[in-house]
């Protein structure tokens, strides 16, 4: 592969979060402090997604350990928690907070924490003592408790929002709703789907199956069908932006990365992810734009965002919605 050959990948925001720790030479009070007393506080800086994420991971609110407690703390106001990463190796009590946590030792220059689906993973240099990782993560600990709390609410949306494949079931589909109905009396071939639009937004995708078809055959029945959507419909979004932006594409393919939506490589490949057919158009339109934008700018720099606005002027609200409305799992 040439060398000049550059792929960009751009992620899903939000399904990690992620704190640095600073050390040793490192420790500066930060001036956007908001504890004057604290002066080891440092800003948690974020490692993930786009240009604006830090301002997100900043905690507001006061440390609960030490000997500034606030004034109420917020152990009255929290229940108490208990948070147990499934490959944890060591745990540690944080204010009315029970974390588990996976600790592993790599080679870096800080403490870094992670908050995933799973729970708190750290990770340190070798030269750290624990009792340094551990006065980090107690340094850490209002914004480990909110992160965790925020993480368990979030798999339970994700969770209640399961799909289940049975007849009737509805999913988002170009921003509206399609509701699945198996139907194998119609004249319908088996496995076929058909398309009927509704006004109301309400739209039908007939499957020629059973009732008692198995979820899995319902599931790829209508997956091979939104795929096929999702192909014609960025076939013709990439046509229709890519003389805009002056870029050639290639060749596009359909991916389904978990944290994805999108890949651009220099020679024109563009990959997109097929579950952005549940999306209202805009919103794909973004991610095309996004992607052709690549052809021209390789990287994420305020010249390539421009690029970007100079064929969808409001892109920062689109962007937002890929962020904010977490699509169920497909399984
Ligand atoms: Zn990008």
């Amino acid at each position: 592969m040439s060398r000049f050959l550059q792929l960009v990948l751009d992620m899903f925001d939000g399904a990690t979060t992620k704190a640095l720790q600073g050390l040793g030479a490192d420790k500066r009070p930060s001036p956007k402090k908001r504890q004057p007393r604290q002066p080891k506080r440092l800003k948690p800086q974020s490692l993930m997604g786009g240009l604006n994420r830090d301002a997100n991971a900043l905690p507001p609110a006061p440390v609960l350990h030490g000997p500034h407690m606030p004034s109420v703390p917020l152990g009255q106001v929290l229940p108490k928690a208990h948070y147990a990463h499934p490959r944890a190796t060591r745990r540690i009590q944080l204010g009315t907070t029970d974390v588990a946590y996976a600790f592993r030792r790599g080679k870096r220059r800080t403490i870094g924490m992670a908050i995933g689906p799973d729970g708190l993973e750290v990770s340190a240099p070798r030269w750290v003592t624990l009792g340094e990782v551990e006065s980090a993560l107690h340094e850490k600990a209002d914004w480990i408790a909110r992160k965790l709390v925020e993480m368990q609410e979030r798999q339970q949306q994700l969770g209640a929002a399961r799909i289940v494949w049975a007849d009737g079931v509805v999913l988002p589909y170009l921003g509206d709703q399609l509701q699945v109905v198996l139907d194998s009396s119609s004249t319908l071939k088996k496995n076929s789907a058909q398309f009927e639009p509704s006004e109301a937004g309400m739209h039908t995708l007939r499957l020629g199956l059973p009732l008692n078809a198995e979820p899995q055959q319902i599931r790829d029945a209508v997956q091979a069908w939104l795929m096929r959507q999702a192909k014609a419909l960025f076939v013709e979004r990439l046509n229709h932006y890519a003389p805009q932006l002056g870029v050639q594409w290639q060749r596009v393919s359909l991916s389904s990365a978990a944290t994805r939506w999108g890949s651009a490589s220099a020679n024109g490949a563009i990959r997109l992810n097929w579950r952005l057919v549940h999306h209202k158009r805009d919103v794909i339109d973004y991610v095309v734009a996004h992607e052709l934008s690549h052809l021209r700018v390789m990287d994420h720099s305020p010249r390539f965002w421009e690029t970007v606005q100079s064929v969808m002027p409001d892109y920062a609200q689109l962007r937002r919605v890929l962020k904010d409305e977490p699509l169920p799992p497909w399984s």
